[in-house]
């Protein structure tokens, strides 16, 4: 994954303070938490795959009572397709999703005797799995060092003038080298919940933002308005 190019491009963040910019999100999370609500890591699986597109208020909504009749992979295994649709039908595209929770844990069962791997490399073997979901599940299910690039991730990491890019897995490939190895796992909480209540994509909140002196996106907006 790592081109030339990409080289390049990420030594040009030469005015990016990156221990700044950790201090500053700690003054706003100095303890990031998740808002999905998971006991293991086959929990935060399933809800990861329920939230894409729908709010992590609703799926925590239904998600007790779903690992109540579903409590391991191997149930979800089990069950008739539509099972898995009655239980998850309040939350958007619920079929393409209750098709993708089985066919996950299907594999799940088949290869790694219903338990979620611990490797990037196998989780994005599963079906559906992509770098995000696994970074995702590396980080809060294990505390595995991981960069995880969401929406809130990049959007925050292009205003601050961490990435120029559109692309999440080169975003996820430049942060992983502006920031060490010890900081990645605070950094996909912190910038998680930074980008979703703080950096919002409509309006950010610029005028309480502990950061707004080190960004240039303000600067950046003036200039663009004049
Ligand atoms: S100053 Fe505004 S745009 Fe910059 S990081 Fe803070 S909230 Fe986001």
């Amino acid at each position: 994954m790592k081109g030339k190019k990409d080289s390049k491009k990420a030594s040009s963040n030469k005015g990016i303070n990156q221990a700044q910019i950790i201090s500053r999100l700690k003054e706003h999370y100095p303890q990031p938490w998740t808002d999905l609500n998971f006991e293991n890591p086959y929990q935060l699986l399933v809800v990861t795959i329920l939230a894409a597109q729908t709010t992590d208020k609703k799926v925590n909504e239904i998600s007790p009572q779903f690992f109540k009749k579903f409590p391991t992979p191997e149930s979800v295994a089990e069950a008739p397709l539509e099972e898995i649709e009655e239980a998850i039908k309040s939350v958007n595209f619920y079929k393409r999703k209750a098709k993708l929770i089985k066919e996950c844990c299907e594999f799940l069962v088949k290869h790694f005797g219903g338990k979620v791997p611990d490797s990037i490399d196998q989780l994005t073997k599963l079906p559906g799995v992509g770098r995000k979901t696994a970074n995702v599940i590396l980080v809060n299910a294990f505390n595995k060092p991981a960069v995880v690039v969401d929406t809130h991730v990049k959007r925050v990491s292009q205003r601050l003038g961490l990435s120029g890019s559109n692309n999440p897995d080169k975003i996820e490939e430049e942060l992983s080298r502006i920031f060490g190895k010890e900081d990645w796992t605070y950094l996909s909480k912190a910038m998680v919940l930074f980008g979703r209540y703080i950096c919002k994509a409509k309006n950010p909140d610029c005028a309480n933002c502990k950061l707004a002196d080190i960004c240039p996106y303000l600067e950046k907006n003036k200039r663009e308005k004049r």
